[in-house]
């Protein structure tokens, strides 16, 4: 600990195995070989910031999602813009002060569950709300869906971490998982494309076959 949790007055290095703060003399120590983290004093506050982020995705979040899914609509690229700009918007406002408090180990899994998530459930949804007429019920949902998923890991996360409970194995399996999940998508992807590809160049010698084109 270089700083102290409670008033973040930085401690010289002779103090730091102190039980008290030299600056605010509050406790620096639970127990005997467990220090006061910074989740400790501030984990209401940061649960408050995970809960407030939340409710400006959905408002007016929602309402900003919408407008860009309507116009994906007459200009389809635009849904990569919405899928980037929910990550971006998701990690400021619902992740960012978590992360702050957490672990090592957790930092790395709420990283990576956002990303994976993002790579999978966000690329199959925002690629679905490109679809013609009824694109932005699955882009909707899949901004909800994202939006619940992520806060609710965080929220879980930061109970966890301040309890000093370890990892869940079903945090371990779930990124196992996410991660061969985006292997596939990017196999079926690749595969998608292969096919356009294939047909485009299989019509082309039909056409060329019926005296049609060069
Ligand atoms: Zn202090």
């Amino acid at each position: 600990m270089s700083s102290c949790p409670w008033c973040l007055e930085q401690i010289p290095f002779r103090w730091r195995k102190a039980p008290a703060c030299p600056h605010c003399g509050r406790a620096l120590q639970v127990s005997q070989d467990e220090l006061v983290r910074p989740i400790d004093v501030r984990y209401p506050d940061v649960v408050l910031a995970v809960e407030a982020g939340l409710r400006r995705l959905l408002m007016p979040g929602l309402l900003v999602v919408l407008a860009g899914l309507l116009a994906a609509q007459f200009f389809a690229p635009l849904v990569v813009l919405v899928w980037l700009g929910h990550l971006v918007a998701l990690r400021w406002l619902v992740v960012r002060d978590a992360r702050r408090v957490l672990g090592k180990s957790r930092r790395f899994f709420t990283r990576w569950l956002v990303r994976l998530l993002f790579l999978t459930v966000g690329l199959t949804g925002y690629g679905l709300a490109a679809t013609p007429m009824v694109g932005p019920i699955p882009g909707l949902a899949t901004y909800l869906l994202l939006n619940w998923l992520v806060s609710r890991y965080v929220l879980w996360s930061l109970a966890r971490e301040r309890q000093r409970l370890p990892l869940a194995l079903w945090e371990k399996a779930i990124l196992g998982l996410l991660l061969v999940l985006v292997l596939v998508v990017f196999s079926c992807m690749g595969a998608g494309v292969y096919l356009v590809f294939w047909v485009w160049g299989k019509s082309a010698a039909f056409w060329h076959w019926l005296g049609f084109g060069g």
